[in-house]
């Protein structure tokens, strides 16, 4: 029987070696739904199983169906890799496996998220007075910040909606660009306001909401409204007009909401800040500590200037809970159930405090700016090979590019195929503006230039592979 030492030992082994591989293993997985049902299927047995033959086995059995997406060579959707001292402290976290609801029954992880808060609001330039939340990702965030929204529109027109709900409320409106995340349409539903409360104001040729539309239909109707901006929109990396939608949204009484979920972390780079300026300007901000802090997932950041709707929108008291109180504070301590969705949940917040302690501001601002130089020169490099036009060159760290056969027809799916079936790197494939286009995001500390030099050998490679087939 091993000790619980040596289990937590040999998984630190496996771990390890996992991590050590990602160089060598190709990126893709190599087994199909059936072999992974093959392998990981056990009849469920009355006997319990010793834990280190579970863990063994799992290692073993999971392993071709693991995506080398925390690797240096992974450039689909936006997904971050995690940086040492966040996946440290993520074990840690489990280890310690506190219930971060309240002070009372997690008291240093309640801290820690206070010390996370201010030191969040300070790199990603946000109002000090901010109220904040560690949520699961970007999706529960936009659900957090627009419950805040939605409670504070509604209480405007005197309408309690935490205790009257929807039914024979004022319509609440939501305005977007047109190219928002479904995350956002996704929240609008939970919230009960329905996606057909979405209205879509003409993005301009840039990409970005067009201000003088927005105006126009905010003086159209006049009613509780939620603009939607993107700092970092998905495909291109675009950002919206901040200063001139949140004072035109203002001079309307709308709520101006920021999805961030990668393009908010600009804020933290000196080289890339010019990009969100304006922003602190909003009234809700959300953005991801999975994607470009690089601390493992789940982990989303929402932030609001108006504490007391989000706290109103969010919070909890029930007899049993015991609240945060400590007499010899000068400021009571802080409940995350007060602006959290979530009732129970993981201490998120120790992974965030060691990836931004073991980083500093310097740190995070070169995992940013080097995700956006090599970002550029992917996408330069590739744009160069026979048959490849640039369709958007990165902004920041997102890039298209599109490839066309000898007779001009679309190929895009077919490198895109090819270059993952070839194993050194990974792209995803998107329609923007009606066109297939491969999409070249960099998001991970772990990328180097050597990195870069294989995958566009890579890219090359599979080009040729299909000419030659
Ligand atoms: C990833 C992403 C989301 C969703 O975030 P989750 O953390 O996956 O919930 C929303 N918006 C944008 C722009 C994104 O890139």
């Amino acid at each position: 029987m091993t000790t619980l030492r040596e289990l937590l030992r040999d998984t630190a082994g496996f771990a390890a070696d996992f991590l050590d591989g990602l160089d060598t293993r190709p990126v893709p997985v190599n087994a199909g739904v059936a072999e992974l049902r093959g392998r990981l299927w056990y009849e469920l047995t009355d006997e319990p199983t010793e834990p280190s033959q579970v863990i063994g086995e799992l290692v073993r059995d999971a392993d071709p169906g693991l995506l080398g997406s925390s690797g240096g060579r992974f450039f689909g959707w936006v997904i971050g890799g995690s940086v040492p001292a966040a996946l440290a402290a993520d074990w840690l976290t489990s280890a310690w496996d506190q219930n971060a609801a309240l002070y009372s029954c997690a008291p240093a992880e309640a801290v820690v998220e206070e010390v996370c808060g201010v030191w969040l609001k300070d790199l990603l330039g946000l109002p000090e007075q901010a109220s904040f939340a560690l949520v699961t990702g970007s999706q529960m965030g936009h659900v957090t910040a627009l419950a805040a929204a939605r409670n504070k529109l509604l209480a405007e027109r005197d309408w309690d909606v935490e205790r009257r709900g929807l039914a024979g409320a004022p319509a609440l409106r939501i305005i977007t660009g047109g190219q928002q995340h479904g995350s956002i349409d996704r929240a609008v539903r939970l919230l009960g306001v329905g996606t057909e409360a979405i209205t879509t104001v003409a993005a301009s040729a840039d990409g970005r909401l067009d201000v003088n539309v927005l105006a126009g239909y905010l003086k159209a109707v006049d009613g509780p409204t939620i603009v939607c901006l993107q700092a970092g929109e998905i495909n291109t990396g675009s950002f919206d007009d901040f200063d001139e939608a949140c004072r035109i949204a203002h001079d309307y009484g709308a709520w101006v909401h920021v999805d961030g979920a990668y393009g908010l972390w600009a804020a933290a780079s000196r080289r890339h800040r010019h990009l969100v300026a304006g922003i602190e300007n909003a009234d809700s901000w959300v953005t991801d500590a999975h994607k470009w802090l690089n601390v493992p997932f789940d982990c989303g950041l929402v932030f609001t200037a108006h504490p007391a709707h989000h706290r109103a929108a969010l919070s909890i008291t029930a007899s049993y809970l015991i609240h945060a109180a400590d007499p010899e504070a000068d400021t009571p301590p802080r409940d995350q159930i007060d602006y959290n969705p979530e009732w129970s949940r993981r201490g998120r917040g120790f992974a965030v405090y060691a990836a931004i302690r073991s980083l500093g501001r310097s740190g995070i601002a070169k995992i940013i700016d080097d995700c956006c130089t090599h970002a550029r020169r992917l996408t330069a490099a590739i744009g160069t090979l026979p048959g490849v036009e640039i369709v958007h060159e990165p902004q920041l760290n997102q890039g298209l590019v599109r490839f066309i056969d000898r007779d001009g027809a679309d190929r895009t799916d077919r490198v895109v195929d090819r270059v993952q079936h070839n194993g050194t790197a990974w792209f995803g494939a998107t329609t923007f503006n009606g066109q297939r286009a491969m999409r070249i995001s960099v998001v991970s500390h772990r990328t180097t230039e050597l990195d870069v030099d294989r995958t566009i050998e890579a890219v090359a490679t599979a080009l040729t592979e299909i000419d030659r087939s």
